[in-house]
């Protein structure tokens, strides 16, 4: 069974000093919930702090981004072996980051390569907006990220990697997709194309995350979809309460 991984994406919210009371705030509760993998994702000058906070316990903590040079004349980017000094994961090609920062499917590759090569796990995210799936694009689109994003890859990186699948008109509008809708993208798109791949062994193993408008209400009936193994949580990772609560709800989906 794959293990079930949690992560909150804070994007450009919660200085050092609050998301370290964050942290502490979930942490008795969030670690009494077994057999989940549970990850922060705060911003780059919270990383360090937020490491150290949960430093000898279960709870990880991933980076929002990096750059894929090791090192050099790239004013404002993040290396990855600067990445791996704090974190065990690495947010890459998030729709925000496409969106507002020119990423390419070319540059999450790069990205993902680098940060396999520094020994970090790539969340990879993928998802259509909402003219793209009113026009019935989004299989055709999914499955082109994921062939990029994967491009020179092999079967042994792909197993260990993360994708999660967050449809853009889902994110930070309150309307999460239906878990049926979920799942069809997750197992029908994202697993059935590393299937056709990779082979029945890699796509079996890989973990699948849903996000987008995941909450304290709707995450049980999302994570009970067998084809989602996680929840990439933006908003309602913020909050404690709301965070403990859907890893609770996620550990019980998968009867855990
Ligand atoms: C995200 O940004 O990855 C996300 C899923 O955000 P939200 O949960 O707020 O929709």
């Amino acid at each position: 069974m794959r293990k079930p991984i949690m992560a909150g994406n804070w994007k450009m919210n919660k200085t050092a000093a609050e998301g370290t009371a964050l942290v502490r705030e979930m942490q008795k509760d969030l670690l009494a919930v077994p057999a989940v993998d549970k990850v922060f994702c705060p911003s780059f000058l919270a990383v360090p702090d937020v490491a150290r906070a949960v430093a000898g316990t279960e709870l990880a903590v991933g980076a929002q981004d990096l750059y894929w040079e090791a090192s050099g004349a790239y004013t404002g980017e993040v290396a990855p072996a600067m990445v791996r000094e704090f974190c065990d994961y690495v947010i890459i090609g998030h729709s925000e980051r496409r969106e507002y920062f020119g990423e390419t499917n070319e540059t999450v590759n790069r990205k993902i390569v680098a940060a396999l090569a520094a020994g970090l796990v790539p969340i990879v995210c993928v998802g259509e907006t909402r003219a793209l799936r009113e026009a019935g694009e989004t299989q055709a689109w999914v499955r082109g990220q994921v062939v990029a994003a994967l491009q020179g890859l092999t079967g042994e990186q792909v197993a260990g990697l993360v994708i999660a699948y967050e449809p853009i008109w889902a994110i930070g509008t309150g309307l999460a997709a239906t878990p049926a809708d979920a799942e069809e993208v997750c197992g029908g798109v994202v697993r059935a194309t590393v299937r056709e791949l990779y082979g029945d062994a890699v796509a079996e193993a890989i973990r699948i995350q849903y996000g987008g408008s995941v909450n304290a209400g709707n995450a049980f009936e999302i994570m009970s979809q067998p084809n989602v193994d996680g929840g990439l949580v933006g908003g309602a990772s913020l909050k404690a309460a709301d965070f403990i609560k859907i890893v609770q709800d996620a550990a019980r989906a998968k009867g855990l």
